[in-house]
């Protein structure tokens, strides 16, 4: 009969040390000092960088406003969706998809103000249109797995915004880095957006955004990052609180929704701070990271 061999190490869920020197081996080799650069921006250890925006780009005027508030706030980069994931097929009158010209505004807006631009590709089929537009393409959650979908983006030689999968393990999110890392592109940021699990905080309350990564992360590789509390809480209130929790845990940066009216924004309305309270939330993180170094 064949033996099995069963690495006690490794219970199939969490990073082995073998994994170190095999599956991760780039990803775990990434020096101290790695800068992952978009346009002026550097994320890297000891940096703390704040991306704002609303969840969809719905219109000019509303990325444009949205750009000129956050930017006098401190925030670094704009983040807008132009493409966008839905959990059902149904879209509500409200709901659409701008597209081409939601990429298009975000551009403009973001090099207005001078600020880089993040939004996600959320398939094959819109992945060059959105790298043609973008400084950093985005990878969400539900396609953290989709392999085909990481290599051809890793080959437009831009840096990639990783979210962690739904529920996915720490190895099955440094594994999909290592397929960015081993098409040739080390310029990944990772992005912690909380995880379902079974928990009784709130009925609005998606899931749980898992702190605990940020050290683990750290643990095995120099790639920065991130997290987005508002994916993760699902609910305003819940935000600031999250997004200076993940600072002092040590992350290298927030992602934040931002809408100007939160009650009327097209998707996840509960989600977005306003602009008054993105720009105290930016200047409590920006005041927390100081303290810090
Ligand atoms: C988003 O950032 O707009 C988004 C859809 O995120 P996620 O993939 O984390 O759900
Ligand atoms: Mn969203």
């Amino acid at each position: 009969m064949m033996e099995l061999k069963f690495d006690n190490s490794n219970p199939g869920k969490d990073v082995s040390s073998s994994d170190l020197n095999t599956n991760l081996r780039m990803v775990s080799s990434v020096k101290s000092d790695h800068c992952v650069k978009v346009e002026s921006v550097c994320f890297s250890q000891g940096k703390t960088i704040v991306i704002a925006g609303p969840n969809l780009v719905e219109s000019q005027d509303l990325i444009l406003e949205i750009a000129k508030s956050v930017k006098s706030s401190g925030a670094q980069m704009l983040r807008g969706g132009a493409f966008k994931p839905l959990t059902f097929p149904y879209r509500s009158s409200k709901y659409f998809e701008t597209g081409e010209k939601g990429l298009k505004w975000l551009r403009d807006a973001g090099q207005t103000y001078g600020l880089p631009v993040v939004s996600e590709a959320t398939g094959e089929e819109n992945l060059e249109l959105v790298a043609e537009h973008v400084s950093m393409i985005q990878i969400g959650a539900r396609n953290m797995q989709n392999y085909i979908l990481l290599k051809k983006a890793a080959s437009y030689q831009k840096p990639i915004l990783l979210k962690r999968g739904l529920g996915s393990s720490l190895r099955d999110f440094l594994g999909a880095a290592e397929y960015i890392l081993h098409e040739g592109n080390d310029q990944v940021v990772l992005c912690e957006r909380g995880v379902v699990v079974p928990h009784t905080h709130r009925s609005t309350s998606r899931y749980l955004l898992d702190l605990q990564i940020i050290p683990a992360v750290k643990e095995i590789t120099n790639l920065p990052i991130i997290t987005d509390p508002s994916h993760a809480t699902f609910w305003a209130p819940w935000v600031p609180s999250m997004a200076l929790a993940s600072v002092a845990a040590g992350a290298n940066g927030v992602m934040l929704e931002v809408h100007p009216n939160p009650s009327v924004a097209a998707v996840d309305p509960l989600q977005p701070l306003d602009l008054n309270q993105a720009s105290s939330l930016i200047s409590e993180i920006s005041k927390l990271s100081q303290f810090l170094k």
